[in-house]
């Protein structure tokens, strides 16, 4: 067993359009020498109650990734990103251990451009996945065949949805499953075979078309859905020297959440406050889920006195248990506005609390002589 911490970093992004013309002030100061991320109190009105509420605060984190001003010489790219921890992720796949980077955020604050980015961006997952067929393909271990699977799905409103099966009117929802030899998983998701980086970037793209299909129809889902992009490598080890053959399988989760903003703060009614509820559900028990694991990394109860983690209270949380606190080495990315003092104070308490899980990561191997 390998334990250890969530990592947790956290990103500042750019001013859109709109607040540059506004002239708005960013709230964000970031210390490349400490790490240390300060939340600027903004200035209010001075008969403003809540005046005594608002403070400068300060938290520090893995990493703190400046990626609000260009001009600075600090800048996080979308590469210095991925070089960070994409990468040594990356190696940890390799080296048989399964693996997990979420984004956490408000809707607008980079989660998506974090982890997809754009044609001349890329994030996170096209990164992941170009330099994994790279390495098969130019740096191969020997006697190892490889193989590679991806599949994508949606948790929207308390339902599974694969993005890439073709998209139905009524949309197909599948279900959740668990057994004991692979645990907790979607029945009947699409598993792909993928044979290059192009053929994984064509499922990515039918993916993100799916989900954006959607959300058109459905008054942008892609803000209040968690979308799961999950790469599966499989090596094959023969050793001719011993005659043994030694299986690896490791999994990497790429997780771009739902906005998390709070309820209160959109205008939401009928349907959408329904949806905009049942999304809360599967946020607010990552959010219990969070607290109940880092608060276990604190104690030292016996197994017995300690609570319960509320996993299976949401559809995410089941299908996220292991990732969470089980078998794997687990990132979150906070993504935040520059100049959103509430949104952006409830994200950084909530990648605080992150900081305290603990995993216990073991490489996934068999052997077979
Ligand atoms: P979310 O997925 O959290 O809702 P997006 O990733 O869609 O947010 O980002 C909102 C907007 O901000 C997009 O237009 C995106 O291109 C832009 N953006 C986000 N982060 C950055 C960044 N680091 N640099 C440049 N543009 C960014
Ligand atoms: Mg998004």
């Amino acid at each position: 067993d390998d334990p250890g911490n969530i990592k947790v970093v956290v990103r500042c992004r750019t001013f859109l359009k709109r607040e540059r013309e506004k002239g708005t002030k960013c709230l964000i100061r970031m210390d490349p020498a400490t790490e240390k991320t300060t939340l600027l109190a903004p200035e209010v009105d001075p008969e403003d109650q809540r005046k005594s509420l608002v403070e400068d605060k300060e938290f520090t984190f893995d990493r703190s990734f400046w990626s609000h001003d260009e001009s600075d010489p600090h800048y996080a790219q979308q590469e210095d990103v991925y070089k960070s921890f994409g990468e040594e992720f990356l190696d940890h796949n390799f080296g048989g251990y399964h693996t997990c980077i979420f984004a956490y955020g408000q809707t607008g604050s980079g989660k998506s451009y974090t982890m997809m980015g754009t044609d001349e961006n890329p994030g996170l997952i096209p990164r992941t996945c170009e330099e994994l067929f790279d390495r098969i393909q130019h740096e191969p271990k020997p006697d190892t065949t490889y193989h590679v699977q991806v599949s994508y799905f949606e948790v929207y409103n308390e339902h599974v949805r694969d993005l890439l099966a073709p998209p139905t009117i009524p949309p197909v929802y599948l279900k959740i499953r668990e057994s004991p030899k692979d645990g907790v998983y979607v029945q009947g998701l699409r598993e792909e075979e993928v044979k290059s980086y192009a053929e994984i970037a064509y499922h990515l793209k039918k993916g993100d078309n799916s989900r954006t299909v959607a959300a058109t129809k459905m008054n942008d889902t892609s803000s209040r859905s968690h979308a799961v992009f999950t790469i599966r490598l499989k090596q094959i080890t023969h050793s001719i020297t011993s005659d043994e053959t030694i299986e690896r399988t490791a999994r990497m989760r790429l997780v771009d959440l739902a906005g998390s903003e709070r309820a209160k703060s959109t205008q939401a009614t009928g349907q959408q406050l329904k949806e905009g509820g049942q999304i809360n559900k599967s946020l607010s028990t990552l959010g219990r889920v969070i607290n109940a694991l880092a608060a276990r990394g604190q104690d030292n109860k016996s197994r017995k006195q300690r609570q319960v983690i509320p996993y299976r209270d949401s559809v995410l949380t089941w299908l996220l248990r292991d990732s969470l606190g089980g078998n794997s080495k687990t990132a979150m990315v906070a993504c935040i506005a520059p100049s959103d003092y509430e949104e952006t104070l409830s994200t950084l308490r909530y990648a605080d609390q992150a900081k305290r899980i603990r995993t216990r990561a073991s490489v996934n191997q068999d052997c077979m002589s």
